[in-house]
């Protein structure tokens, strides 16, 4: 008799769904377990997602350069799609950091490979819909505005960030904004952004927040107004508005990435050490808290001292483990400079023309022994206090761990030499809402800003998500919070825990939103890494 088809739902199709069902093929295709798969998603460019959508403005850029992207199709689809740089149309150097969209498209692609590639082992469907209900009667059903799906063995949900409450600031603001017809924009789409800019020219405009995402913003504020970058001069078209403000919380920029291959292979750990650090990490994720932490900083104190040495540092043990004590204790507040300082510095150490800081080498070692992190957390299941004290760690190392590419960071203190970008106000300034604007107030100073740019992403806090799909969830008892202000508890394959501590059998959550479960989530190689094929194995465990 044959094999019955499984049935199963993908809630959310950009990368992390895509990984999902990459993962599941490798694993159908091998034991001739047949799918019929309904994905929701309203987004077309399967696969790509909002982040990478292809047609995103290409001044949005991916965070990490192609030598580094280490997400190659599976080989039951290498007949049908390459690798993204043979892929890509355009002939990129390793040390390139492509537009997103360029990666999105090919994500699409990858999808449409996947189908093929699968042949008769999927039935995909999309259902151009967002679901806004999940429920249990015999098997799994979804709700969505139009209608009833169901029932399915399996559903996944790979939201990436859905809609969140806005913050309180941020809710002032909206509120003031309608009130007095101001712009008040999110830094995406960029597309949407640089069109709300044509009429920028002459205006004072405000970011809020000074990360990643500012980046892009400027980006599509200069050149995507016509300026140009040459060298280390900035010309100006005339179209871009009269002073742009970025601010954050703390005026910290984060680090750049170092700025070429060989720079950046000064700080690959050695064997010893990753396996060092592995083996810390086994023993970290069953202690407290404070031990936790300890023996994981512990591990990272020889490789730092031997980098620190190799780049003609200056090694001293007692200021890297007084770096790591005050990280562990304060996680993210230490290495305080003034903004254009802290730039001008971390883009010396990305050139390697002055040795690195201790917190330079440890983030760079903490960004390349990502990948072990999440193995270890990921597949385990910790003391909630343990596991929120590491998310916290692996959050404040951020700064250095995700840095932007150097081009960006050379390109912003240009912006700031040149007196287009003004960091009057970068600190925390305090900011009122006035009819024609925001005045941002730093000591003495203010400036009126008549547009404000909102380039902070929301947190993954379950407890303010606002879309239907899970708040509906978290009333009938499918989700439980790992602790407040973090994401979803779930098993190592995803399946959800209710907050009675029941496994719920076929209801998965992927990603950012099981931030305290998960690890590290915010990365493509996080959306095709082993959490997918954790995932896989527990849909086959459960039919098997
Ligand atoms: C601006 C930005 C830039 C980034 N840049 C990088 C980068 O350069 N490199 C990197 O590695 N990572 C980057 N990231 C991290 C990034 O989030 C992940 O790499 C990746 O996009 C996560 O994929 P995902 O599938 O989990 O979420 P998403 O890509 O957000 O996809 C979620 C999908 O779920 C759908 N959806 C949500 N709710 C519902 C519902 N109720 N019903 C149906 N569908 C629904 C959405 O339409 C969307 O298509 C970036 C993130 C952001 C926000």
């Amino acid at each position: 008799m044959s094999e019955p088809i499984r049935t199963l739902a993908v809630i959310g199709f950009g990368p992390r769904g895509l990984g999902a069902l990459e993962a599941l093929a490798v694993d159908a295709m091998q034991r001739g377990t047949r799918f019929k798969i309904d994905i929701f998603d309203t987004l077309d460019a399967l696969g790509a997602g909002p982040n990478f959508h292809p047609d995103e403005d290409p001044l949005c850029i991916l965070n990490i350069p192609v030598r580094i992207l280490d997400i190659d199709p599976p080989a039951c689809m290498s007949n049908q799609i390459a690798p993204f740089g043979e892929w890509s149309e355009t002939d990129y150097e390793g040390d390139d950091f492509p537009p997103r969209a360029d990666l999105g498209a090919y994500l699409e692609a990858r999808f449409h490979a996947l189908c093929q590639a699968a042949g008769d082992v999927f039935k995909v469907t999309n259902i151009k819909a967002k679901a806004c209900a999940i429920d249990k009667k015999d098997g799994w059903h979804i709700t969505t505005d139009d209608g009833q799906y169901g029932p399915y063995d399996e559903v996944v949900m790979s939201l990436g960030q859905p809609a969140t409450k806005l913050d309180p600031q941020m809710g002032k603001w909206t509120d003031h904004a309608e009130e007095h017809g101001l712009d008040l924009l999110p830094a995406y789409p960029g597309t949407d952004l640089l069109d709300a800019a044509h009429e920028w020219q002459d205006k004072i405009v405000a970011i809020r927040g000074l990360g990643l995402s500012t980046h892009d913003v400027l980006r599509l504020l200069t050149v995507g107004l016509g300026g140009k970058f040459a060298g280390d001069s900035y010309q100006k078209s005339g179209r871009e508005p009269r002073k742009i403000l970025p601010f954050s919380r703390d005026g910290k920029p984060p680090a750049p990435k170092p700025a070429t291959a060989e720079i950046d292979a000064l700080f690959d750990p050695v064997i010893s050490e990753t396996e060092n650090f592995k083996a810390a990490l086994k023993k970290a994720v069953g202690q407290a808290p404070d031990d936790a932490l300890k023996t994981i900083c512990n591990a990272l104190v020889s490789p730092t001292l031997r980098i620190i040495g190799a780049c003609d540092g200056q090694p001293s043990r007692e200021r890297v483990e007084e770096w790591l004590t005050i990280e562990r204790e304060d996680p993210g507040t230490q290495d305080i400079q003034d903004t254009k300082s802290a730039l001008r510095v971390t883009i010396q150490m990305a050139h390697q023309s002055i040795p690195p800081s201790e917190g330079y080498v440890i983030g760079q070692i903490w960004r390349k022994f990502q990948n072990e992190l999440r193995s270890a957390f990921n597949s385990a299941v910790l003391e909630q206090d343990t596991a929120i004290a590491i998310v916290g760690f692996d959050e404040g190392m951020k700064r250095y761990s995700y840095g932007p590419p150097i081009e960006a960071s050379e390109q912003l203190l240009t912006l700031i030499n040149d007196g287009l970008v003004s960091l009057q106000a970068v600190d925390d300034p305090d900011i009122l809402m006035e009819a024609n604007g925001w005045r941002l107030i730093e000591g003495d100073d203010a400036l009126l800003a008549q547009a404000m740019i909102d380039a902070v992403l929301p947190s993954p806090n379950l407890e303010s998500v606002t879309a239907p799909v899970i708040t509906r969830a978290m009333d009938k008892n499918l989700i439980a919070t790992v602790q407040e202000g973090f994401g979803a508890r779930t098993q190592p394959d995803g399946s959800l825990v209710s907050p009675d501590g029941t496994v719920l059998k076929g209801l998965c959550l992927l990603g950012r939103l099981s931030l305290g479960s998960v690890i590290a989530t915010d990365s493509l190689h996080d959306c095709f890494g082993a959490s997918t094929h954790r995932w896989a194995a527990g849909v086959a465990s459960r039919f098997t």
